[in-house]
């Protein structure tokens, strides 16, 4: 297949263009590298089978020759982007889904959004099964993110029933591996990063605010089991067990061997008290569920950030 991976050069962007490449695709990866890092798809410089533009799809996409799938991992999409780069978010879930939209009905290719268990805002129903709608605050800081990739999914089941672009949908929940940005602002990252530095581990909130955190390569293997897969409509991955967010401080402590005290800041507004998926429908579409537990995921990821400080000093 020849495929245009949008958001290349991004955390979740760049290892699915490696397993693309692993597989035998051709991979034609953009980025405007507004949160993207070249540093990521370095490596493939220089493949054959990869070649990189660097471009901002909210603006519009022109890729010549035939395509086979067009993936849209192109966003900013961390909680503390959502303050920095709103309207660009905002563009991005919009006017890129769009342009990307296009592209795929042009090229006859296949469309794949990635999308967002932020669609599910802070949830009433939990576990989160794809049949909830959701509860989200439209104009709250979370909104520009969470009403741009509802936007996003709105159009895309569009494109399907109007114009019969074949479609696929992910609901990505929280996901963590190498390759995250040190200064994110997330949680894993920032947790990680203050252990591997000695610097107090900052907890929002009492810390009882729940997450389910997959690692990096259970969620792409499942990307692609998707993206294979015939079924239109929106797929939940992610790892289904749940932990407080004190429990993921003290875990963060414990793989890197840190003596950094956590300490207590304030709630972000409309933070989720909870998140869980229902992973049901990929077992039964496609036989996915994740194989990596946080504790391995989390020694693995602070194999990467400990590097990537003395690296980077
Ligand atoms: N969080 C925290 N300390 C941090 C960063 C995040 O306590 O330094 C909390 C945040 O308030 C949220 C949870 O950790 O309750 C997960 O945040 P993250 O930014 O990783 O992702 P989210 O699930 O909110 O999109």
């Amino acid at each position: 297949m020849r495929v245009v991976v949008a958001g290349a050069a991004g955390f979740l962007g760049s290892h699915l263009c490696d397993r693309l490449i692993a597989r035998g695709d051709e991979v034609v990866g953009i980025d405007n590298l507004l949160t993207g890092r070249m540093e990521n798809v370095a490596h493939l410089f220089g493949h054959e089978r990869f070649s990189f533009q660097r471009h901002n799809v909210s603006t519009y996409v022109h890729v010549p020759g035939a395509v086979d799938a067009v993936l849209h991992f192109a966003s900013p999409a961390s909680p503390a982007d959502f303050e920095r780069m709103p309207i660009q978010i905002l563009k991005v879930g919009s006017l890129g889904t769009l342009h990307l939209l296009g592209l795929a009905k042009e090229k006859g290719a296949r469309f794949f959004l990635a999308s967002t268990s932020e669609v599910y805002g802070d949830p009433e129903v939990h576990p989160q099964p794809e049949t909830y709608w959701g509860n989200v605050n439209p104009v709250g800081p979370r909104g520009v993110y969470d009403e741009a990739k509802r936007f996003a999914e709105a159009m895309t089941m569009a494109y399907n029933r109007f114009h019969g672009v074949d479609v696929r949908i992910v609901r990505i929940f929280n996901t963590f591996g190498p390759r995250m940005r040190p200064d994110d602002g997330r949680a894993v990252s920032n947790f990680l990063v203050q252990a591997l530095s000695g610097k107090p581990i900052t907890v929002y909130g009492d810390g009882s605010q729940t997450r389910s955190f997959c690692y990096v390569d259970d969620e792409v293997r499942g990307f692609l089991a998707l993206l294979d897969s015939s079924y239109v409509g929106p797929v939940n991955i992610g790892n289904p067990v749940e932990y407080t967010i004190r429990q993921l401080a003290e875990m963060a402590i414990e793989v890197t061997g840190s003596t950094s005290e956590i300490i207590t800041q304030p709630l972000p507004v409309d933070d989720p008290a909870r998140r869980r998926p229902d992973i049901s429908l990929a077992g039964t579409l496609f036989e996915w569920e994740p194989e990596v537990d946080l504790r391995t995921g989390l020694s693995r990821t602070a194999a990467y950030f400990r590097e990537a400080l003395e690296g980077g000093g």
